[in-house]
C-alpha cells in the first residue's frame, strides 16, 4: 500500500471532528450561513459539499473563511502553531513577500554565471544564500528557458506555488481553466497571455506538489549589456517566472 493510501490515524479523525464542531460553533454563534446543513461533515470539510442555497440572515464570511477558522482554531488549540506566530506569517506575505523577490533571483542569474549555475543546481540553496531572501522552504527548482525551449509551472491537482519567491499565487493560476489547458494545450493558454512563440519553440509544462516547486528563468532581453541588476530585475515579471509571460522590452522600462 502506498503511503497515500494509508488511513487516517484516530488522531486525525479526531482532529476533523473538533474541527467541524468548531465551524458548527462558529456557524451558529456568529449568525452566519450554516455550511453544515445537510452535508456529509467530512465532505464539507474537504471542500465537497454539495450545498449551494442560501440561509435566511447570512453573515459576509464565505464557506472558505469558515473553514480557516475551524482549522486555525483547532490548531492553535492543539499547541501545532501560535495566534501570533500565524499573524507574523500573514503579514509577511501580505506586505514583505513578493515577485520582486523572484525578480532579484532572475537578475542576479542574468549577471553572475556562477550564480546562475548555482541556481539550476540546486534553486533553494541558490536561492537562499541572497540575504534578502532568507530561507527557502520548499525544495524549489529552477527551469530555464532559451530560444527552443519555453517552461511553464501549473499545479493540476491544486494551487502549489514557489510562495517563498514570488509571493501569494494570482487567481488565474488556481483556476480549473488553467490547471487544466494548460497541460492539454499550453501554446493555446500562452495565446490567451498575449505570449506568442515560434512555432519550433518547445513548451514544456511542470507540475507542482506540496514538496517540489519551480521557478522559470527567462531569456534574458537583448540589449539588455551593461544593465545592473536592479536595472535587470526591472524587466523580470511575475508571470515570466510562472511561465505564462515574456520579461519586458528595455524600452518600456527606460
Ligand atoms: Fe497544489
Amino acid at each position: 500500500m502506498s503511503a497515500g493510501l494509508v488511513p487516517a490515524s484516530d488522531l486525525e479523525k479526531e482532529d476533523v471532528r473538533q474541527a467541524l464542531a468548531y465551524a458548527a460553533e462558529f456557524a451558529d454563534n456568529q449568525s452566519i450561513r450554516s455550511p453544515l446543513d445537510g452535508v456529509s461533515s467530512v465532505g464539507y470539510l474537504l471542500g465537497v459539499a454539495a450545498h449551494d442555497h442560501d440561509h435566511e440572515g447570512g453573515s459576509t464570511l464565505s464557506e472558505m473563511d469558515l473553514r480557516v477558522r475551524a482549522l486555525e482554531r483547532i490548531l492553535v488549540e492543539k499547541g501545532y502553531v501560535e495566534t501570533a506566530a500565524l499573524d507574523r506569517i500573514i503579514e509577511a506575505y501580505e506586505t514583505k513577500v513578493g515577485p520582486h523577490i523572484g525578480a532579484r533571483v532572475i537578475a542576479k542569474a542574468w549577471s553572475d554565471p556562477s550564480f546562475r549555475q548555482s541556481l539550476l543546481e540546486d534553486a533553494s540553496k541558490a536561492v537562499g544564500t541572497l540575504a534578502e531572501v532568507g530561507r527557502v522552504g520548499e525544495h524549489l527548482v529552477a527551469v530555464e528557458n532559451t530560444p527552443q525551449l519555453h517552461n511553464m509551472v501549473v499545479c493540476t491537482l491544486c494551487s502549489c506555488y514557489p510562495w517563498d519567491v514570488l509571493g501569494l499565487p494570482p487567481v488565474w493560476y488556481k483556476s480549473f481553466a488553467y490547471r487544466s489547458r494548460v497541460v492539454k494545450e499550453p501554446r493555446s493558454v500562452l495565446a490567451d497571455f498575449g505570449v506568442v512563440l515560434p512555432a519550433s519553440t518547445e513548451i514544456r509544462v511542470w507540475d507542482s506538489t506540496a514538496e517540489t516547486r519551480f521557478l522559470v528563468v527567462p531569456v534574458r532581453p537583448a540589449g539588455t549589456d551593461g544593465w545592473s541588476e536592479t536595472q535587470l530585475a526591472s524587466l523580470v515579471t511575475r508571470d515570466c517566472m510562472v511561465g505564462t509571460g515574456l520579461p519586458k522590452n528595455p524600452g518600456e522600462v527606460a
